[in-house]
């Protein structure tokens, strides 16, 4: 058998008849008229809803039986509630062309209506064609629990932002683009009312790369590109965790942003008031991918816009702060970078471990714990080469990484911590020797973010955590 060809109807002002009065039919005229359609009932026992419909002049109700000639003039017929008649319907409506569904009745039907979920003008509708309606309800529901309510909104948007044109002209091209500016979370932009700034994002992502029709900047006499009009980027470290803890001058860059461009471990309170962009990753959603960031902070650049790159911690250690700065210099585009406290440093500061004490280390490495290619620690050479040894990205891989380090030669007794939300006012600190420090982190039960610190030093915080104490005049600053 084929398959049903689907389409979505323009019915506004045509005529559609429904036969019959029972609440199968007022379904189906509820949907009607949700669509426009100038709807006549024809039945001899419409019930109450249907009646008030037509003293409020919203439908057209006949109060008898079907006769032929009923249709003339329709586009679709709906036949509902005895079966008996739906012969004679679905004879007229073949001789005079029009379309005809007949309740639960595929013999008469030219055309299943679907069951649908709506989010504004995104109608997703699902069909067995007649033939298993409670499964097609169970697959809607399946569906519906997945589309955001913002998608009514983001239609919206995308609609605005195509009349603009500023997408190319190749279609495939196009069908791209659309795809990476999604993959940035416009929804949530929508979701927490930021319209403005999911605008800005979606209009640069499409223009961004966009190679026709777009007004990139003006280049200068001696080939350097310029940046139209006071377009910037300012690659900022947020700091450890605590907000307090930003540099003067990237509070500074934050006050002047046109637009924050932020990674998932900043401060809320950084981001309070401004249009923000988050490009960072979350368990269970995919992040936008590095390349994308890139062309976005360009893009945003190119518009005109100041733009913050917020990023957790220090911009230069481990967080492909380089990367960017590399993609804007490749593109002309000016930036600066302001460093911030790293949370390898900071994390320490707050547990009361010392990065290094002349009584007990002259060294410090920090490394990754995190096992990417082309990232892979040599444990092999990390092992023994400092005193004090902080491991970022690690948390989820403790006791491979405690392991390694004693295979490789370090004590297992060497004094280890971890410490949980450094800086953060519900920070913890777990110690134990190296060798059991993944244990004791993980009965502790600790969140992330997380950090690995191994060496003498960790037994100082003994007499100097001071962290949380009452006395602190600042105490109150500490959020
Ligand atoms: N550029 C950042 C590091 C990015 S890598 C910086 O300079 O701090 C992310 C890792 O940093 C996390 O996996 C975790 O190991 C560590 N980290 C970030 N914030 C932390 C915090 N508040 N407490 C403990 N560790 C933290």
């Amino acid at each position: 058998m084929p398959f049903a060809f689907p389409l979505a109807l323009e019915v506004t002002g045509r005529r559609c008849v429904v036969i019959g009065g029972d609440s199968a039919a007022a379904v189906k005229v509820a949907a009607l008229l949700d669509a426009g359609a100038a709807v006549t009932v024809i039945a001899a026992d419409a019930d109450a809803g249907l009646v008030e419909l037509s003293r409020r002049g919203e439908i057209e109700l006949i109060g008898r039986e079907y006769r032929r000639g009923d249709l003339v003039g329709a586009l679709l017929v709906f036949a509902t509630g005895n079966r008996a008649r739906n012969a004679a319907v679905f004879a007229e409506a073949e001789a005079s062309g029009v379309l005809c569904n007949a309740h639960q009745d595929s013999a008469h039907c030219h055309f299943a209506s679907p069951t649908v979920t709506r989010r504004g003008d995104l109608v997703v509708a699902v069909s067995t064609g007649g033939r298993a309606p409670t499964l097609a309800g169970y697959v809607r529901d399946i569906l519906a629990a997945d589309l955001p309510d913002e998608f009514g909104a983001l239609i919206d948007l995308v609609a605005e932002i195509r009349a603009e044109g500023i997408a190319p002209d190749d279609l495939a091209e196009r069908g791209r683009l659309w795809r990476s500016a999604l993959d940035f979370d416009i929804l949530g932009l929508l979701g927490s009312g930021q319209w403005e700034a999911a605008r800005r994002l979606l209009r640069a992502v499409l223009a961004g790369e966009s190679r026709s029709g777009v007004p990139l900047p003006e280049y200068g006499g001696n080939g350097t590109p310029e940046c139209g009009s006071g377009g910037f980027v300012s690659i900022v470290g947020a700091g450890p965790g605590d907000p307090d803890l930003i540099t003067v001058r990237g509070r500074a860059a934050l006050e002047a942003a046109d637009v924050v461009v932020h990674d998932r471990l900043v401060h809320p309170d950084l981001l309070a008031g401004r249009l923000s962009v988050d490009v960072g990753k979350e368990p269970g959603r995919h992040p936008v991918p590095q390349d994308g960031i890139n062309a976005l902070l360009v893009s945003l650049a190119r518009q005109g816009q100041r733009v913050v790159r917020l990023k957790g911690g220090d911009p230069f250690l481990f967080g492909r702060g380089s990367e960017e700065a590399e993609a804007l210099a490749a593109e002309g585009i000016p930036f600066e970078v302001v460093p911030a406290p790293t949370s390898a440093l900071a994390a320490l500061a707050y547990a009361g471990i010392p990065a290094t004490d002349r009584r007990c280390s002259s060294s410090i490495a920090v490394v990754t714990g995190h096992s990417a290619e082309g990232q892979a620690v040599d444990w092999e050479r990390v092992a023994t080469a400092t005193d004090t040894l902080v491991v970022l990205m690690g948390f989820g891989r403790l006791d491979e990484i405690a392991h390694r380090l004693v295979a490789a030669g370090r004590d297992p007794a060497t004094p280890a911590a971890v410490v949980s939300r450094g800086t953060l006012p519900d920070q913890r600190v777990v110690g134990a020797d190296l060798i059991r420090i993944a244990e004791a982190a993980a009965s502790a039960d600790l969140p992330g973010p997380a950090l690995l610190v191994v060496g003498d030093v960790v037994r100082l915080s003994d007499r100097i955590a001071w962290f949380g104490g009452a006395r602190n005049p600042l105490q109150d600053r500490i959020r």
